[in-house]
């Protein structure tokens, strides 16, 4: 029996994360269903690598069995805010532990704001969820983490999502990414888990960890294939053991 428990910061430092975006995918409950049984059977013996699914609001409480987030939520914790869905109320679930905070996919098509996001990291904070805040630049990161705690800082998990990367198949060089990374961890606290998104797939996928040291990542178009997220999973940790992934942090800065 699938128990859920509130993820450690233990939890996203000891092995890579695999963070699912499924966007606005599937368009059946029987499909994300059966999307989510393949991946939780398929991936029940890795024990390498920590996966996170986030589907659309809806399927969450049809799919127990995996870490679950959800791909955006309110800041406040209810009250008259038509079609809004707060922290509380994912918490409330049981078993939804994340939450994507600033995809830039809300800032394209829903004109969110960092203001908004900032305030979102907030309340989702309260609620003990714990973000993956997305962002494309230091300048984003900066507003959207304003007046956060040390304490509270260390409890997210920054995504470097560059925009021009993101389900065009055209990917970040590691190179690049890792150079993003070093400057991220200038501006917030050095041992927070930093993930690389963006046209990520089975092929590239152990470049982003083990020769551009990222924590782990975010992954949208690939994630909707069974069969090619099962392959980048079992890649991630066959490559990184686990036992390897604090000294590899520690030396690819
Ligand atoms: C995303 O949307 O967060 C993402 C990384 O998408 P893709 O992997 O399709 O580029």
């Amino acid at each position: 029996m699938w128990e859920a428990r509130p993820p450690t910061y233990e939890d996203h430092m000891q092995k890579p994360l695999i963070i699912a975006n499924w966007k606005c995918n599937p368009s059946t409950r029987e499909q994300a269903e059966h999307l989510f049984g393949t991946i939780k059977r398929e991936t029940k013996n890795i024990n390498g690598v920590k996966i996170v699914i986030c589907p659309p609001f809806v399927w969450l409480p049809s799919l127990n069995g995996l870490s679950l987030g959800a791909q955006d939520c309110f800041w406040e914790k209810d009250g008259a805010y038509t079609g809004e869905v707060s922290p509380k109320m994912l918490k409330d679930l049981g078993w939804c532990d994340y939450v994507i905070l600033g995809h830039s996919e809300r800032r394209k098509y829903l004109k969110e704001t960092d203001e908004m996001i900032n305030k979102k990291i907030k309340a989702a904070l309260k609620s003990d969820l714990t973000p993956i805040l997305c962002i494309e630049n230091i300048s984003q990161l900066k507003k959207r983490t304003k007046d956060l705690l040390r304490k509270e800082q260390k409890k997210l998990i920054i995504a470097y999502e560059p925009v021009f990367a993101i389900g065009t198949g055209k990917p970040c060089t590691p190179e690049k990414a890792k150079e993003m990374k070093t400057a991220i961890k200038k501006i917030i606290d050095k041992d927070i888990p930093i993930i690389y998104g963006g046209s990520v797939n089975s092929q590239n996928a152990t470049d982003y960890i083990k020769m551009a040291g990222f924590q782990g990542l975010l992954v949208g178009g690939a994630s909707l294939d069974s069969e090619e997220f099962i392959k980048l999973a079992k890649n991630v940790a066959r490559a990184c053991p686990v036992v390897e992934l604090r000294s590899l942090r520690d030396c690819v800065q």
